[in-house]
């Protein structure tokens, strides 16, 4: 997969040459480019803002650097993703979508964003999904870049050592995951579930399973609990 992401702070993105992901570009599953904003401003200070029509605080992005940047980085067929505040809620499923994609090109706002237009603009000739990753606003989009690309980039094909740990993982089936433990069993007086040391393969999935299910219940009723991943007598007392 191809990732590029334009942003006036690059320097951000360099935790992405960190442990997985950064395995990931020397092995070749991401080829991703880090792209300075200001390489597409025409005047001598280099300015990517300016005041908002209308009025108000704060500064807006201008379309002119974002308009030229995306033309030379965004080629017809790649999707944008636009981090923003107001954007749809950034899921594993958003994310498993997006890891379907050959060309991701994330474009950082800074500032109170970008001028509608550039979204407007680019949505002639791209995809483009303008994306939240939480309900709180952070400074810039470089963080939340951070977490798209990690979180889309750790479910390509030959990423991940072993598989089996994207299919048990939270959200992967609309449940949180169980509380998982490693040795010693006994650490500080908390001993590890018994029905962990018991080698009864199908004992301990029904437990994780239960636990899933209590966790997801008390921590998140907000998610959808799917009928088919919990089942009736799961949901007995705990709805
Ligand atoms: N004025 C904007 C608003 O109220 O929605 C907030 C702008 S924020 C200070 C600057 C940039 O940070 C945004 O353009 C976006 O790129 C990024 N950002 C902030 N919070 C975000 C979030 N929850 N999800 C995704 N991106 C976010």
């Amino acid at each position: 997969m191809r990732v590029d992401v334009v942003s006036i702070f690059p320097a951000y993105l360099d935790a992405l040459d960190l442990s997985l992901p950064g395995r990931a570009r020397r092995a070749g599953l991401l080829d991703l480019h880090v792209h300075d904003l200001r390489t597409w401003t025409h005047d001598r200070h280099r300015t990517v803002d300016d005041t908002p029509y209308g009025g108000g605080a704060g500064m807006v992005m201008k379309p002119g650097p974002w308009g030229e940047a995306l033309d030379a980085v965004a080629p017809d067929g790649a999707t944008l993703v636009v981090p923003t505040p107001s954007g749809r809620p950034f899921t594993q499923a958003v994310a498993a979508d997006l890891a379907t994609r050959e060309h991701l090109v994330v474009a950082c706002g800074r500032y109170e964003g970008i001028d509608q237009r550039v979204v407007d603009d680019a949505s002639g000739r791209l995809e483009v999904l303008e994306l939240s990753v939480g309900d709180y606003v952070l400074n810039g989009g470089e963080v939340a870049a951070l977490v798209v690309v990690e979180a889309v980039v750790r479910l390509l094909p030959g990423f991940m050592g072993n598989a089996d740990s994207l299919a048990e993982e939270s959200h992967a089936d609309g449940l949180l995951e169980y509380p998982v433990y490693t040795k010693p069993a006994s650490w500080r007086g908390h001993d590890v579930p018994e029905v962990l040391l018991s080698g009864d393969h199908a004992r301990i999935a029904a437990w994780r399973h239960d636990q899933s299910v209590r966790r997801t219940a008390e921590r998140r009723p907000d998610l959808a609990h799917p009928a088919q991943a919990l089942g009736a007598a799961d949901l007995d007392g705990l709805l």
